[in-house]
This record gives structure tokens, C-alpha cells and sequence, in this order.
């Protein structure tokens, strides 16, 4: 069979969406195969009863005009056809006695706020909110703004030049975690608050500080009628480019002959043929299910053995006949009283609410989501009912929401298996492995994106690059056709 296109690209999630852009820009004929009925893999949204239950996106990097990632949106079409809330405030956290700690963007604010909570505390709170400010200035998207294997000397030398003025908090920041820091608080309330603060405990501070920095530079925005609204719109960019893609095709096989990948098998048994192609799929999925595991090598194996932390929730989203736009938009509480999920106890819950994007439920009602972060083992062995869990959650829940679950007309549970079931995502992993002080030069490194001994097969996708995004997963797909313009002596181009 001849081939169809010059290359497949398995996955409609925003890595592969991107790569087929790409492809597409640098004159290559492209065909994308998603398992599901629309695009978007992670960033996506279900709709019920008029309600829109977004996938759990918080925030795009890239969203503030001329600011890092905003020009790869406007190639990629998002930023110029999407409008973004910028929030002030990033989350609060409400403690049992009452105790509030907010978690503001703009470090003045943020500084005098926890010097009020924690008086004893001065010295740490204003290292940290020095780092927010330093931050401010951060480039995060300098990292990858080319292949690494691609990078001359020049182009390191041009990078450590960027990232000079940096060092400092850098090397103070990225090995320190927020339980680290936690450890170091006097105040109670503020050392039992402190890892919650970017919803896991084990983030790099550096991370937790870039993002408050571009919270307040209005670069880290939420785009308006939520995720699918931002996967359709780089749809819409890809099919403007000529671009083509099947729905509902799940792939069962990548095709290979004499150590070269040659195309694709369908569920369906449909064949289709190409001189590339890209798997933009949950990577274990790729390389032992659609390679049978042939392509592997010392290192592949050692990531994927599961010594690498991941991060899986249980989300409950609820469509309610309340109104939450008085509410705080996300607050986490720690219960003095666990909850048992998946037979585990819990004391920190998260409640979102989408109020502040009026086009996601109908007027005078909200959609709130219940969230915890659980382990996939859990869920594995646990004989009860996430629905069960997810009541016991919302009756918990009306002590802080009174009237909370008379009010609930839908609702949607998302386990750890669930989430695996339907994105393909390993364990139900929300960003790939985990970002820790103990990743974060795997991720600085990168994954390989080639299998050994495999011609003419790429990887792209959040399992590429370690902590995902969205911004960091495009610019995977946006990388790996600037090497095959490379390989095929093509210059690469971007138009916006
Ligand atoms: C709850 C939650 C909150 C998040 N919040 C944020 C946030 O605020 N900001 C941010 O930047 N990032 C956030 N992320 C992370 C971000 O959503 C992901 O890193 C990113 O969407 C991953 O994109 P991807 O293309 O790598 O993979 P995916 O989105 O997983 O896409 C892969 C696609 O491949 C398809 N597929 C799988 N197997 C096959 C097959 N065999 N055949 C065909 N198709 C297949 C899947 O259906 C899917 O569409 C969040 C993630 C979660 C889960």
C-alpha cells in the first residue's frame, strides 16, 4: 500500500496537535489518528445538562502578549482566537480552626499578607517573595526553544548568558521543595498550609514562584469556554493548515519493516501508510503495546519501572443549581476529620469553582470540582464505588457549602483508572512524571525521542518531558519538526 502521508501522528492531545501544525507549516503532509471523539487527550471538556465540565486545566503559560510561550500560541492560533481570565490570586487555604492563608500573585501583597499570619516567620517569607519578584524576569521557555540535540555552542553560550542573572535562585530554589521550605516555617498554621500551596507538596519552590510571577505579569491565563475551547482552537489551526485527522481511530499497532516504522494499524484492522511517524501518546502505551516492546534499551526500561513519581487525582465535578461567583475561586481545605477515598484517608480537599468563565454553566448556576490527589494503587485493590466516595465527599463538603448537595443537578467522577482509560495517560498521570527537585534535570535533559534501533519513529508528549503543560508538551511537537526539517536539510518555519 502506498503511503497516505508523509507523517502519522498518533494522538489529538495539544503535543500532537501541535506537531501536526508544525508539519503542516513546514510543507509536510500530515494525518493525525485520536482514540477519542475530540481533540484535546488532557486539556479537554465533557458537556452535561449545560454545563461544561472542564478536564482540570488551571492555567496556560504563554497567554500575556510579547511574555514567554505567547508567540508559540499565535503560531499555533490559540492566543488570536480565545479570549483569557487572568486571576490575582492563585488559591487560598482554609485551615480547621478557621485560618485562612491566601495565596496571591502580586508579592507585595502576598508578603504583607503572610507577615500578618506569621510574624515569626519574616525572614523566609521575605526570601521567598524576593524569589517571586526575581522570577518576574524568568524566561521559562528559553530551555526549549530548540532541540537540545540540535543546539551549537553558540546557542549554549547564548543560553547560559540568558540564565547568568538567574543562577542565584536557581540553584537556591530548584533543589528546595515546598514541604523543604515547609519544614523550615515557625508558625503552625503556615508550616501546615505551605505544601499545599500549588496543590503538591513536592514541587520545586522555583516552580511554585514562576508560577505566581506569571500570574502577576497576566501571562498565565485561563482561556474562556475552558479546555476544549483551546484544543478546538488549534484544531481549527490545523485544519486551516490542511491538516487531517480521524476521530474515533484508536491505534492498535505501529506498523514496522526491517527495523523502520512504515505505518499504523487501527482497532478496526484499517491500515494506513507513511514515510514518518510520531506517536504524541502516552509513552509506556507506545513502547510496549504498539511496539510489542522490541525498541527498548537500559534507560527506557529504568523509566518506566515506576520508581518515578507520578500524579493521578479523583475529581468530582459537579454541575449545581448555586451560585459560587462570591466564593473564592479554589480553596483547599485541610480537615481536621480525614475522608476516606479509594479507603484511604484524606485531609486535603480541593474546591474549584469556574464561576469567573460565565460560559461554562447556565446563568445563576456553577460548576464545581472536588478534588484530592490519590494514588493509582489505591484504586487498583479498592472493591468499593468512586460514586460512593464521591457522595461522602459532597456530604463532607456541606459544612463549608451548606446546602451543597440538594443543590447538585450532575455530576462526573474521575478516578485514576478512569482517566487511564479514557486519555491512555499510565497510572492516570496528569503531567507525565512527576516534577520534583529529584526530576527536574530529567527534565532539563529531556527524554529521548527516538526508540533504538527504530528508523524513522519519534516521540513527542508530555512522556518526553517530564511535568508536561501545555506550553512545554507543544513546544515537544513544535522541537521534533524542527529536527526532521533538519534531517531533511529543510529550514524550519513558524508563521503566526
Ligand atoms: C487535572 C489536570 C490539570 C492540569 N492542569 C494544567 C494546567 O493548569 N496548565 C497546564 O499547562 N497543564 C495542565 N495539565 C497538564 C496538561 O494537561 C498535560 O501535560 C497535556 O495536556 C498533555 O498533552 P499531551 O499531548 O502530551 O498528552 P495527552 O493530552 O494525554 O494526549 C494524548 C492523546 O492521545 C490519544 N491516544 C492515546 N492512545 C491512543 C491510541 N492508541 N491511538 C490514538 N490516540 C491515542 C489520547 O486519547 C489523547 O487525546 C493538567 C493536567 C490534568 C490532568
Amino acid at each position: 500500500m502506498a503511503p497516505t502521508a508523509d507523517i502519522i501522528i498518533i494522538g489529538a492531545g495539544i503535543s500532537g496537535l501541535a506537531a501536526g501544525c508544525y508539519a503542516q507549516m513546514n510543507g509536510y503532509r500530515s494525518q493525525v489518528f485520536e482514540a477519542n471523539d475530540r481533540p484535546g487527550g488532557l486539556c479537554t471538556a465533557r458537556s452535561h445538562q449545560g454545563y461544561t465540565f472542564d478536564g482540570g486545566l488551571h492555567y496556560i503559560f504563554g497567554t500575556g502578549p510579547g511574555q514567554p510561550f505567547y508567540s508559540l500560541w499565535q503560531e499555533l492560533g490559540a492566543v488570536q482566537r480565545l479570549e483569557f481570565v487572568n486571576q490575582p490570586e492563585f488559591m487560598q487555604i482554609h485551615g480547621p480552626q478557621g485560618e485562612v492563608l491566601r495565596v496571591q500573585s502580586q508579592p507585595d501583597q502576598l508578603e504583607q499578607h503572610f507577615l500578618a499570619l506569621a510574624p515569626e516567620d519574616a525572614k523566609l517569607i521575605a526570601g521567598f517573595c524576593k524569589g517571586v519578584r526575581k522570577f518576574k524576569d524568568f524566561d521559562l521557555s528559553m530551555l526549549q526553544q530548540k532541540p537540545k540535540s540540535l543546539m551549537t555552542a553558540t546557542d549554549w553560550a547564548r543560553l547560559g548568558k540568558q540564565v547568568l542573572p538567574f543562577m542565584g535562585v536557581l540553584g537556591k530554589w530548584s533543589q528546595l521543595s515546598l514541604r523543604d521550605l515547609a519544614g523550615q516555617v515557625k508558625n503552625p498554621f503556615l508550616r501546615s498550609a505551605m505544601p499545599h500551596m500549588f496543590a503538591w507538596p513536592d514541587v520545586p519552590v522555583m516552580v511554585g514562584m514562576s508560577l505566581l510571577a506569571y500570574l502577576d505579569n497576566g501571562n498565565a491565563g485561563f482561556p474562556v469556554g475552558g479546555s476544549l475551547s483551546f484544543a478546538r482552537a488549534i484544531e481549527q489551526r490545523y485544519l486551516d493548515l490542511g491538516g487531517e485527522i480521524h476521530y474515533s481511530a484508536p491505534v492498535e499497532r505501529v506498523l514496522v519493516e526491517n527495523d523502520r516504522a512504515v505505518g499504523i494499524r487501527l482497532d478496526s484492522h484499517d491500515e494506513y501508510r507513511a514515510e514518518r511517524i510520531i506517536s504524541a501518546c502516552d509513552g509506556r502505551r507506545t513502547i510496549f503495546d504498539l511496539l510489542k516492546g522490541k525498541y527498548i534499551n537500559r534507560r527506557i526500561e529504568q523509566l518506566y519501572n515506576g520508581h518515578l513519581p507520578l500524579h493521578s487525582q479523583f475529581q468530582v465535578l459537579l454541575g449545581v443549581n448555586m451560585d459560587f461567583s462570591q466564593q473564592p475561586a479554589w480553596v483547599t481545605h485541610l480537615l481536621d476529620r480525614p475522608v476516606a477515598i479509594a479507603g484511604q484517608p484524606h485531609a486535603e480537599i480541593g474546591v474549584k469553582h469556574y464561576s469567573f468563565d460565565p460560559s461554562l454553566a447556565p446563568p445563576g448556576k456553577s460548576v464545581v470540582s472536588l478534588m484530592l490527589t490519590t494514588h493509582y494503587s489505591d484504586w487498583q485493590t479498592y472493591g468499593g464505588s468512586p460514586s460512593r466516595d464521591a457522595e461522602n465527599l459532597i456530604d463532607r463538603m456541606e459544612a463549608f457549602y451548606p446546602g451543597l448537595g440538594a443543590a447538585v443537578e450532575c455530576m462526573d467522577v474521575t478516578t485514576p483508572l478512569s482517566l487511564e482509560q479514557a486519555t491512555g495517560n499510565w497510572q492516570g498521570a496528569s503531567c507525565g512524571w512527576l516534577l520534583t527537585k529529584d526530576t527536574l534535570p530529567l527534565m532539563i535533559k529531556g527524554v529521548p525521542k527516538r526508540l533504538p534501533g527504530l528508523e524513522r519513529f519519534y516521540m513527542v508528549s508530555q512522556w518526553t518531558e517530564p511535568g508536561g503543560s501545555l506550553p512545554i508538551v507543544a513546544l515537544s511537537g513544535r522541537n521534533l519538526i524542527y529536527e526532521i526539517c533538519r534531517e531533511d536539510g529543510r529550514t524550519f518555519a513558524a508563521a503566526g
